[in-house]
């Protein structure tokens, strides 16, 4: 842990969610990660995968915060596998203001189960 990502946000709500302090659909968990569907599908197939310890965004990493985020992403796929998606989806990261982050709570979008326009 670090000092700039090191605590949990009281105003966050993805960090009352890792808590319990607010209700979610999770659909995995580790000692490590949590993901559960977001409350407000943009996609037939949206869940959200999130570090458990508070790290604002990408634009906020740290480089003792590497093994975490190689962990996030190396489970991405086996969430979408499990929620059905065998044969791909896509993977989203909204970073900043600018970038469309609403909430300040690192966090890997996860959408499928429809096609998907090609970007
Ligand atoms: P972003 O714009 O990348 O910060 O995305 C935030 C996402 O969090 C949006 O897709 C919201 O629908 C979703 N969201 C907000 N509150 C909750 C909640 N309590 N449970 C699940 N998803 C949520
Ligand atoms: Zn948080």
């Amino acid at each position: 842990m670090n000092g700039v990502n090191a605590m949990p946000a009281p105003d966050c709500i993805f960090c009352k969610i890792v808590n319990g302090e607010l209700p979610a659909e999770k659909v995995y968990e580790d000692d490590r990660i949590i993901a559960f569907k977001d409350i407000s599908p943009k996609a037939k197939i949206h869940i959200l995968a999130v570090p458990r310890q508070h790290i604002t965004s990408l634009a906020t990493l740290q480089p003792d915060n590497s093994a975490l985020i190689s962990h996030l992403m190396m489970q991405l796929s086996k969430i979408a596998r499990e929620q059905g998606l065998p044969e791909g989806f896509r993977t989203v990261i909204n970073t900043g203001p600018a970038g469309g982050q609403l909430v300040n709570h690192l966090h890997a979008h996860i959408l499928g189960g429809s096609k998907l326009t090609v970007m």
